[in-house]
């Protein structure tokens, strides 16, 4: 076996195709880090004092992004947000806990979320009364829109400077072909790192690294990030699922080639300021060819007019200045 093409000295295991080489486990995590640094500052995604959520669900990813921010930024300005769904067998208490556990050792504090707090319902719940009422409505729309919103609403209330999520690179081209595809110019805007919506602004710092290898530093680390399967997997979009098995085989052809897209798009997108009504019921940022919200509008197809919106308790610490009035339905 050979020596690292970095260090030179530790052997190879780590075989990354789309630079022709390979590194031992010390130079390959350092690499993955180094690369998450890269991409924070190129867009000046965290800059120094900023207070960032970290959007962590408790999947390889948030492991990795947990870890390469908190070695990056100083933990006593970083908060983890763990949402929890509400379906059985899934984001389970104990996957709660070992997350927390992993924070605990950066000094990094982690809140938790129900969605059934938050919306009124569970997602299982939400998906239970959805097919009671004959609704097509799939278990990751509803889950979707739920977790978005609780992530934009608890940046929000607790003040911080940037929300950031765990997407990879894969994450970020399929999505950008799925909005191609869809014709979605706006959508495709909002994945370029520069791009203004409302409220906090969102950063992926991993958006250039692969899943393979966030999965490889996730399992070198040994993180206890959750392998249990959603039962609603099988509703995930099939467009996504076909893009994803697509893109690797093209990638496995053509190493580097999802990189290069995805640099691609950042040269050639130019995002402007992203256009944002509110909507006229919870008053939480929507878009301009709406008048309520997507949350409102899928909750109250399930008969629920004035769901809780609230990520109280924890919330409530600081003060009932905002939150109450602001989230009134
Ligand atoms: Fe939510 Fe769908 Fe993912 Fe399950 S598979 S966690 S319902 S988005
Ligand atoms: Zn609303």
């Amino acid at each position: 076996m050979m020596n690292c093409a970095l260090c030179g000295v530790r052997k190879a295991s780590v075989f990354q195709p789309a630079k022709r080489r390979a590194l031992c486990k010390e130079c390959f995590l350092e690499d993955v880090r180094s690369r998450v640094r890269a991409e924070v500052e190129r867009w000046r995604m965290i800059e120094p004092g900023d207070r960032v959520l970290l959007a962590l669900s408790g999947g390889k990813d948030s492991y990795v992004l947990l870890e390469s921010i908190a070695l990056y930024h100083s933990p006593s300005k970083l908060v983890g947000l763990s949402i929890v769904e509400g379906i059985p067998g899934y984001n389970r208490e104990e996957d709660v806990a070992a997350l927390k556990e992993v924070a605990k050792g950066y000094g990094v504090e982690i809140m938790v979320v129900r969605v059934k707090d938050f919306a009124g319902l569970s997602v299982h719940e939400m998906v239970k009364e959805a097919r009671a009422r004959g609704s097509p409505t799939s278990a990751c729309t509803f889950c979707g829109v739920a977790r978005r919103r609780i992530m934009s609403s608890v940046a929000e209330e607790l003040g911080v400077d940037k929300l950031a999520t765990a997407h990879n690179l894969d994450d970020e081209v399929q999505t950008a072909i799925m909005n191609i595809l869809r014709g979605d110019l706006a959508g495709l805007l909002k994945l370029h790192p520069l791009s203004k919506g409302a409220g906090v602004r969102r950063v992926k710092p991993m958006r250039k690294i692969y899943e393979w290898e966030s999965a490889t530093y996730a399992m070198i680390r040994n993180f206890p990030f959750q392998r249990a399967e959603c039962m609603f997997i099988s509703e995930h979009p099939t467009l996504r699922a076909r893009l994803r098995g697509e893109l690797y085989r093209l990638e496995r052809e053509s190493p580097g080639a999802l990189l290069r897209a995805l640099e691609l798009l950042d040269e050639l997108l130019v995002p402007g300021e992203e256009r944002v009504e509110r909507c006229s019921r919870c008053g939480s940022p929507t878009a301009p060819s709406r008048s309520i919200c997507r949350l409102c509008e899928l909750l109250e197809e399930l008969g629920m007019r004035s769901p809780p919106y609230t990520t109280s308790p924890l919330l409530s610490l600081r003060g009932s200045d905002r939150g109450g009035e602001r989230y009134a339905p």
